[in-house]
């Protein structure tokens, strides 16, 4: 008998040699429908694969990030079925999951792929997926596989299998197709029910352009039509929301070649949101005790030998400067200044909690293939905070900075959201993460700790924690659904002894205070580059660049619109009026284009009352009221920050 321990702890004796998948089917058949594959002490596998000692064991399926990548590649191996029966001869290379579904690259011996060809292989695929044919395992020794590959004249697999050595050899089969894998997979193809085909593209053997170029087919695959409906409609309201789009037609920011990739340059009407953003940070801030403090943007290489950012975050960092003998780097986090200030006084158990906040400046090195729109940029300007704080403090100031997020959510209307808490990983102490196995055992139980009481629903993942301590990563999502990693609250055992940050307890005893880091609102690019996703770019009221847009009739009452204008202004209204020689239809239009929430048409009879007629963008007429009522009820919507 072996023993299997379960997420929660319970502790179940079962024949040698069961599998995940049988013992889903003693818990219950409907959850044994859904397992998709396992995680054995740790390790993804097959969900039919026999499990031989005592360990622990996670059952995944598609709600679960290693569950669905590993559908996404057992679709692949569909795919290149379906590919190999329309193309015999077809030679393949690799063929892993992504982000949203998959991919397989291939060598066509010099026939082309076509759209259409593309629907037929999703036809093919759903019979073969209908036949539920069982990915099946097969270890293998190097010279049978040689062998294998060599028969069928496929030179990119015996180039895969080159690396390899005998004993980490296996081979799934499914139906009639067989292919070199370490696997896992799914149990059978019966699962795939939906399939979309979505794009063909070229790529470079091993990503070198001085190799052939194979050919790229990308899908993605669901357990049911309604998903993939679902999944194609999100799509296309994605397009329509992009940020980029969103950022050049409403004069977000921009990007030139001259200041370089990653760099945005954020435009006035983009300013106007930033400086919203960070009014609002500042009120909450000032509510919760934080102190506000300013720091340069580049320092010496010795503070950040100190802080460990460097060697440990040197690839993410900007080459360094000379000057005068010395290096300099741009700073990549704002941590290591703030910790100079806490160490600028000395500090005694009655200041603490210190809070110490910044919108900082932050330069961080992404690779340009990476660089995507504000989301993944080399300049960002961080929500940032520390909190220096002692032991017995830590749990109400980690509750307080979880509250922050759960505030600020429901002001912009963020209804979904998961809360991970990133672990280290034992193997790689003294390389990733800081060598202090006792204190990150400690940390992240206290992490664990706070998230429980709180009745906060978490997840944990391994290996994802901060060089210097564990982390909530928050992620959110868009109100289509899409997922967006934006904030975290970091735990920091580390950096108080490296910087030598000391306070006097009450007993006259010196300590090292306890280090948050925290950013609920991430950074503004990528935080604003979800607003204009999750609002469409129909921003709230409060954060609108132009909120109220004056048209004047015709030419004769642009001085009454000028008069609006005023009284918009002495109420700290953002308004514009549109004087331009154009009909009024037009102006309406314009104005509409840009998303301005309100449009007040000005005219003879608007005139001699003292009245405005009130459009709301997206909603229409809303009739005619005098000023100051208009100017009343647009301030309560402002103040409120009323999220529509
Ligand atoms: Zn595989
Ligand atoms: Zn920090």
């Amino acid at each position: 008998m072996i023993k299997i321990t379960f997420p929660d702890g319970v502790v179940r004796e079962y024949e040698k040699g069961i599998t995940a998948l049988q013992i889903a089917k003693s818990i219950s058949e409907g959850l044994a429908r859904k397992v998709l594959a396992a995680k054995v002490n740790g390790q993804v596998w097959d969900a039919t694969r026999p499990i031989n000692e005592d360990g622990s064991l996670n059952l995944l399926t598609w709600e679960q990030n290693d569950g669905k990548s590993t559908f996404w590649h057992s679709s692949a191996h569909l795919m290149a079925e379906a590919v190999e029966s329309m193309f015999p001869g077809v030679k393949f290379w690799v063929g892993p999951p992504v982000e949203n579904g998959f991919y397989y690259d291939m060598d066509l011996g010099g026939k082309s792929i076509t759209e259409d060809d593309l629907r037929k292989l999703e036809v093919k695929m759903a019979e073969l997926a209908k036949q539920a044919n069982s990915y099946s395992r097969k270890e293998v020794s190097k010279n049978d596989a040689v062998k294998y590959f060599r028969d069928k004249g496929d030179e990119y697999k015996l180039d895969l299998l080159e690396g390899l050595k005998d004993g980490e050899i296996t081979f799934y089969t499914q139906g009639n197709f067989t292919d070199l894998c370490r696997g896992p997979h799914i149990p059978n193809t019966g699962f795939i029910k939906a399939i979309k085909l979505t794009n063909i593209a070229g790529a470079y053997w091993k990503g070198d352009e001085k190799n052939k170029q194979l050919t790229r087919i990308y899908g993605v695959t669901f357990p049911s039509q309604k998903e993939l409906d679902e999944y194609l409609k999100m799509l296309e309201e994605a397009k329509k929301r992009d940020h980029r789009k969103l950022g050049k037609e409403l004069g977000i920011f921009t990007f030139d070649d001259d200041v370089g990739p990653g760099l945005p340059l954020w435009l006035p009407n983009g300013t106007v949101i930033i400086e919203e953003l960070e009014k609002l940070a500042k009120e909450t801030e000032m509510d919760a005790g934080y102190k506000r403090v300013v720091t340069p943007h580049l320092a010496k290489e010795s503070m950040y030998i100190k802080s460990g950012h460097l060697p440990y975050y040197k690839e993410s960092m900007f080459p360094p400067m000379e000057l005068e003998g010395m290096k300099y780097y741009m700073k990549s986090m704002n941590c290591p200044h703030h910790h100079k200030i806490f160490a600028a006084e000395p500090r005694s158990y009655k200041d603490l909690p210190l809070r110490l906040a910044e919108y900082g400046t932050c330069y961080r090195y992404e690779q340009s293939g990476e660089l995507f729109g504000l989301m993944r940029v080399r300049c960002l300007h961080m929500n940032d905070a520390h909190i220096y704080c002692t032991k017995e403090q830590f749990a109400q100031e980690f509750r307080a900075v979880n509250q922050m997020y759960l505030k600020y959510f429901k002001i912009f209307g963020i209804d979904k959201y998961v809360m991970r808490l990133s672990l280290h990983d034992p193997a790689k102490l003294g390389q990733k993460y800081i060598n202090e196995p006792q204190l990150w055992l400690e940390t992240e139980a206290m992490v664990r700790q706070v998230m429980t009481n709180e009745k906060i629903p978490f997840v944990e993942v391994a290996d994802e924690g901060a060089f210097y301590g564990p982390k909530i990563d928050v992620q959110i999502y868009s109100i289509i659904g899409r997922e967006f990693t934006l904030a975290t609250n970091q735990v920091d055992f580390a950096q108080g002894r490296r910087f030598d940050l000391e306070y006097t307890t009450a007993n006259n005893e010196t300590d090292t205070p306890l280090i948050i880091h925290r950013a609920p609102l991430g950074t503004h690019e990528r935080f604003i580059g979800f607003l204009l996703e999750h609002f469409a770019g129909n921003l709230p009221v409060w954060l609108s660049p132009v909120q109220v847009k004056v048209l004047p009739i015709s030419d004769k009452f642009a001085d009454y619109a000028r008069t609006v204008l005023q009284h918009l202004k002495n109420a700290d209204i953002r308004g514009e009026v549109d004087d331009r020689n154009e009909k009024i239809g037009k102006k309406i239009r314009d104005a509409e284009l840009m998303k301005i929430p309100y449009m007040l048409v000005v005219g003879e009879k608007e005139m001699n009352e003292n009245k405005v007629s009130i459009r709301r963008h997206g909603v229409g007429d809303k009739g005619q009221k005098a000023i100051a009522d208009f100017i009343a009820e647009v301030r309560e919507e402002i103040v409120n920050r009323t999220s529509h």
